[in-house]
């Protein structure tokens, strides 16, 4: 899984305090059940008396994890299809372990199908709860800290996923390399401090406009990379066309009485089945830099 698969919706609308939050529940779920499942082999091995709860048929609803599984907001569980899938795997698991619990309270031996499944149902959610956690992680380490836009480590590995995702359903997905204009006068005569304001103005409004599947890099310092899956040139370019006319509008406060504009070049590649994606980042790049040449502030399509 990675963080620009349809596996990862709004993981990117969640800030890096609440993407923390779950990473260190999940890491706390699975403590917790570490220590559930020793307290398992204790009653099926050393005949200590089971827990009654996890004797009754809803015993997933009464462990720790189980309680703050149910607690999760909604909002939360729809970030990642992972959740509902820990959640069929913990009940199927906890189902699993109350018959090896009532064999054992019966004093009937345990048929090592049934521990065998068990283990198997276990080694699932364990999974589960170890790729969400990964997977988050990946989103928060993966992070430019000054803007919050998803950094280049794994640039080239999450689109040529994407590019497969696309091909499979014999679909074409766009690049947009996106660079500001003269900013380094920005930073001239107004100071870095300003020069940051005016990317994290950016990124905000490159983000407003992306639907929920669309990732934004940053690509280099005033440079920036969105991938637009499954969608052909004509939405790109009016994507670009919409995105601009924003850009040239945003007012950018940067602490003084006078707010400041800028303006971007835009450059625009279409990702065929059969496109090499390394050659598609250089189209794009080379399209921007037409666009700088022809006056910048436009979009210009290899
Ligand atoms: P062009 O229109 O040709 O793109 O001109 P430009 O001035 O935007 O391009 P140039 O490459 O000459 O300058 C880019 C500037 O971006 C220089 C660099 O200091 C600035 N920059 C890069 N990263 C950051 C950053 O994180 N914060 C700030 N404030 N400035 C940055
Ligand atoms: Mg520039
Ligand atoms: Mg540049």
């Amino acid at each position: 899984m990675t963080s620009n698969s349809k596996g990862s919706k709004g993981l990117n609308t969640l800030s890096n305090k609440q993407l923390e939050r779950i990473i260190a529940e999940i890491d706390q779920a699975i403590e917790w059940h570490q220590s559930w499942y020793k307290q398992l082999l204790r009653s099926l091995i050393s005949n200590v008396p089971a827990n009654k709860h996890d004797l009754s048929d809803n015993a997933h609803t009464f462990c720790e994890f189980g309680q703050w599984f149910n607690k999760l907001p909604t909002d939360t569980k729809k970030l990642h299809p992972h959740f509902s899938e820990m959640g069929t795997a913990h009940q199927k698991m906890h189902q699993g372990a109350k018959v090896l619990l009532s064999l054992n309270e019966a004093k009937s031996a345990i048929p090592v199908s049934l521990l065998d499944q068990f283990h198997a149902d276990l080694d699932t959610l364990r999974d589960l709860f170890e790729a969400v956690s990964d997977e988050f992680s990946d989103v928060l380490h993966t992070r430019d800290p000054l803007t919050g836009a998803t950094d280049r480590t794994n640039l080239l590995s999450h689109l040529r996923k994407e590019h497969e995702r696309c091909k499979r359903h014999s679909l074409e997905c766009a690049i947009i390399m996106i660079d500001l204009d003269h900013f380094k006068r920005v930073n001239d005569e107004h100071g870095h401090a300003a020069g940051d304001k005016v990317l994290v103005a950016l990124v905000k409004c490159i983000q407003s406009h992306l639907r929920e599947y669309d990732q934004l890099y940053r690509y280099g310092g005033e440079e920036f990379l969105v991938c637009l899956p499954e969608t052909e040139l004509g939405g790109a370019k009016s994507f670009s066309e919409r995105l601009r006319a924003s850009v040239e509008e945003l007012n950018i406060n940067i602490g003084t009485n006078t707010p400041i504009n800028v303006t971007g070049s835009f450059g625009i590649a279409s990702v065929s089945v059969n496109d090499d994606i390394e050659q598609a980042i250089e189209r794009a790049d080379h399209a921007m830099y037409q666009a700088k040449k022809s006056g910048r502030n436009r979009v210009c399509v290899t």
